[in-house]
């Protein structure tokens, strides 16, 4: 098995919103969700329908000041099915939420009409065989953890407690158990989906092979998931943890990611990932890695020289899965405005040190921005992870930087930041001839078409699948759910 790197650029970006929906709120919501959202407070009552977004974690300020006509919350696939059909009976806009970690306005919140709110879908099935586990789409990552620790079994969820299972698993979903199992979605067995009809369909690669192929990276394209079997794996305490570095430190650890992602690759049980960041009060960058190993094993063999690095302090220890996801995820809170962008290339020490540099350069003008906080994040992903991995093979990197900050003033400029860099970066690994074309949709931005990248043979598929399952086109960029990524 060979790796691929990313790097993840992360800013907050101001979606363009149409002028009939630029004043939304409560009172002005379009007349066809007024219609619908007394239908489904008739239907559901208070424990199930609100009018607003009270006790619900959004990550992303932008969501957060998103308003819907109204909020429902199914508790079953059929509770799913009938909210369908009173959306699609009134021609209402709505967005679907599980985690609600998606960044801007109509991603999961939508803007005027309806918004689905997966949060009471949290069931866990375990498989009499403990191989599988059937799991509702409202988990976030550390319920779902805990609902199959309990069996001394865990699966592929993410890094960060808060994150949903819905968005996390229908764009890929990369995990610590990536490098043995490959990405979430490849390890999902089957699907429990409400069709864009509204009548609910049970696809695995036997009953709808099409649509479960569809699904693996088809986003919120196809319907809505109200149930996944996923692959479950016996896991006991593992070795997790984070280590902080000072900014001088970076050749070494440049050094020792190459390692790990080339030399080290054939040992599944170790993953990892690394940041470097802006830190604003110091006008300095830090460097933190994270460290996985699916053993009991304190200081394992592809983790030695980089454990011989001085660092500034450490988490490293062995815990449970969910126990490390609520440390990741109070290193990254609800909050700000953010913006995500991705670059995928060859792994290389030099192109991570390059694309930091792409980074570092463009913050200089940003540096007294409200609230900044630029951080890329670069990780290796072993190509049995990703069809597009299969397809060209080799190694790759995965860079996804992530960007904060507080004012909506600054919206564009730190769009046009993220822009600049995923141009410059693009331009840099193409010379380098290291490019890699796929962007992993949950990384990408708003100005970047991860399905573009999934190749057009496997575009023109899912658009006949698409065409197929949805000839209204209720989940099309021209329908009634039409955030996030559209398959265009
Ligand atoms: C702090 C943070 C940490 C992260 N860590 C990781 C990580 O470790 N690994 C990784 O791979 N990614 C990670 N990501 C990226 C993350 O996977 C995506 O942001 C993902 O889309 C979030 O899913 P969500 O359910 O929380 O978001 P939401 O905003 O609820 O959903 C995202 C999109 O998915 C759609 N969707 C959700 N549920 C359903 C459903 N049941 N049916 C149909 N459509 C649905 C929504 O409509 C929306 O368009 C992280 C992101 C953040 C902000």
């Amino acid at each position: 098995m060979s790796a691929f790197i990313t790097a993840f650029l992360g800013v907050g970006p101001a979606m363009a919103l149409g002028a009939a929906l630029a004043n939304h709120g409560n009172t002005s919501a379009v007349p066809e969700c007024v219609q619908a959202c007394s239908h489904l407070a008739n239907i559901f009552g208070p424990d199930a329908y609100s009018l607003g977004n009270a006790n619900v974690t959004l990550w992303d300020v932008k969501q957060q000041e998103t308003h819907s006509a109204c909020w429902v919350q199914p508790s079953s696939t059929e509770d799913v099915s009938t909210i369908l059909s009173v959306i699609i009976d009134t021609s209402c806009r709505f967005a679907v939420k599980s985690g609600g970690h998606a960044r801007d306005p109509d991603d999961s919140v939508s803007v005027g009409g309806v918004t689905i709110d997966m949060q009471k879908m949290r069931s866990v099935e375990v498989a009499p065989d403990q191989k599988t586990a059937k799991v509702g789409s409202g988990h976030v990552l550390l319920s779902l953890y805990e609902g199959v620790e309990k069996y001394n079994l865990t699966t592929l969820g993410g890094r960060v407690a808060d994150v949903g299972l819905g968005g996390y698993t229908l764009g890929g979903g990369f995990s610590h158990l990536a490098p043995k199992y490959g990405l979430a979605m490849d390890n999902v067995f089957e699907y429990e989906l409400v069709l864009p009809n509204a009548t609910v369909a049970i696809v695995n690669q036997e009953t709808h092979p099409d649509l479960y192929f569809a699904l693996r990276g088809g986003m919120n394209n196809f319907g809505i998931v109200t149930h996944f079997t996923m692959r479950a794996v016996k896991q006991g305490q593992m070795l997790g943890g984070v280590r902080a570095y000072r900014a001088d430190t970076r050749d070494a650890i440049l050094e020792q990611a190459y390692e790990l992602t080339t030399s080290w690759k054939n040992d599944t049980n170790m993953a990892f990932y690394y940041d470097y960041g802006y830190d604003q009060e110091r006008d300095d960058f830090t460097i933190t890695v994270s460290q996985e190993y699916t053993l009991p094993v304190l200081n394992p063999a592809p983790f030695e020289q980089l454990n011989r690095i001085p660092f500034e302090h450490s988490t490293i220890r062995l815990d449970r899965t969910s126990r490390f996801s609520i440390e990741t995820a109070s290193a990254t809170p609800p909050g700000g405005r953010n913006l995500f962008a991705t670059v995928t290339y060859s792994p290389s020490a030099d192109l991570d040190r390059q694309l930091q540099d792409i980074m570092a350069k463009g913050l200089q003008p940003l540096k007294k921005a409200s609230g900044f906080f630029p951080n890329l994040v670069i990780q290796p992903l072993y190509e049995g992870a990703i069809r597009a991995g299969k397809e060209r093979g080799g190694n790759a990197a995965v860079a996804l930087l992530t960007v904060r900050w507080g004012n909506a003033e600054d919206d564009e400029r730190m769009n046009a930041f993220a822009q600049e860099w995923v141009e410059r970066s693009t331009a840099t690994t193409k010379s380098a001839g290291k490019h890699h074309p796929w962007l992993y949709i949950n990384y990408a931005s708003k100005a970047q078409d991860p399905f573009l990248s999934y190749g057009e043979a496997n575009q023109q598929k899912l658009r006949r699948i698409q065409r197929e399952v949805d000839p209204q086109g209720v989940f099309t960029s021209d329908g009634l759910c039409r955030g996030y990524f559209k398959l265009q």
